[in-house]
């Protein structure tokens, strides 16, 4: 970068940025003008005419990683896999895991989550939870992203049966099939 003492008049005045803007600007404007029109008549369909993503109608694949939306497994028998240990919740950072624990009728586990809860409004999405559990019982691998509207506090309260539902939806349509539904509700 140079320095104040170097720049060119035309530089010190932002010229060549301002015109090097105008430039990109026109390009951009002129270029979607024409495919808009192309599109109006039928033509150049394969080519895109916007550069952003026309969501929700458009919609771009979570990557393999994405840290989303909560989910608890479940045993093959659908029961769900959490044991109540309360080492996700003592790891939370944001402390909005709320569980109660209860025995289980299952004889070969001690307990399981009574209730189960996530305040997604407190929660940071930071992953500790997950990295916590010693019996992968919570993921964030549901590829959808957390509720970004509601009515009050209550509705960005994860219940345990939501937690639950999600491992299902998974495993029954797919890893998309969350998202195709958030969508829906939204509309
Ligand atoms: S992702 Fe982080 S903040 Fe959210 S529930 Fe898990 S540990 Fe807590
Ligand atoms: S989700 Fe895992 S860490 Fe949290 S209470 Fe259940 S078994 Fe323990």
């Amino acid at each position: 970068m140079k320095r104040i003492e170097e720049m060119t008049f035309a530089e010190r005045i932002y010229l060549p940025e301002i015109l090097r803007g105008l430039v990109v600007t026109g390009y951009r404007f002129w270029r979607n003008l024409f495919l808009n029109i192309a599109h109006f008549f039928g033509l150049l369909k394969d080519r895109r005419s916007m550069v952003t993503v026309q969501y929700p109608d458009e919609r771009k694949r979570y990557g393999d990683h994405y840290r989303g939306s909560h989910r608890l497994t479940l045993k093959e028998d659908g029961a769900v896999r959490c044991t109540s240990c309360f080492l996700c919740a003592t790891a939370c950072p944001a402390n909005c895991i709320y569980i109660e624990a209860a025995e289980s009728p299952d004889a070969t586990v001690e307990k399981y989550p009574a209730r189960y809860e996530i305040d997604t409004l407190r929660c940071i999405y930071c992953g500790y939870c997950v990295e916590a559990c010693p019996c992968d019982a919570i993921r964030m691998d549901t590829y959808v992203h957390p509720r970004i509207w509601g009515y009050s506090r209550l509705d960005f309260v994860e219940t345990k049966e939501v937690l639950m539902e999600r491992s299902r939806v998974i495993a029954e349509r797919g890893r998309g099939a969350l998202m195709d539904d958030m969508i829906k509700s939204y509309r």
